[in-house]
């Protein structure tokens, strides 16, 4: 299982699940992540430390 936000492995027994009111499930590494997404509602994209920011970055500069 993998962190919906930073994209990190979770190991078993560790990690936060979020259900939210329309049953959707998000799995989170940390607090941090958690906060990212629920609190300060942040795109995994604009943030440098997910595996999603690299990839985009990776696309960018590949293209180019
Ligand atoms: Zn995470």
């Amino acid at each position: 299982m993998k962190c919906d936000f930073c994209g990190k492995e979770i190991s078993k027994g560790t990690g936060i699940t979020f259900v939210r009111k329309e049953g959707t499930m998000t799995h989170f590494c940390s607090r941090k992540c958690e906060q990212n997404t629920l609190k300060l509602k942040r795109k995994k994209r604009r943030v440098p430390w997910t595996q999603e920011y690299h990839k985009e970055k990776k696309i960018r500069q590949g293209g180019q």
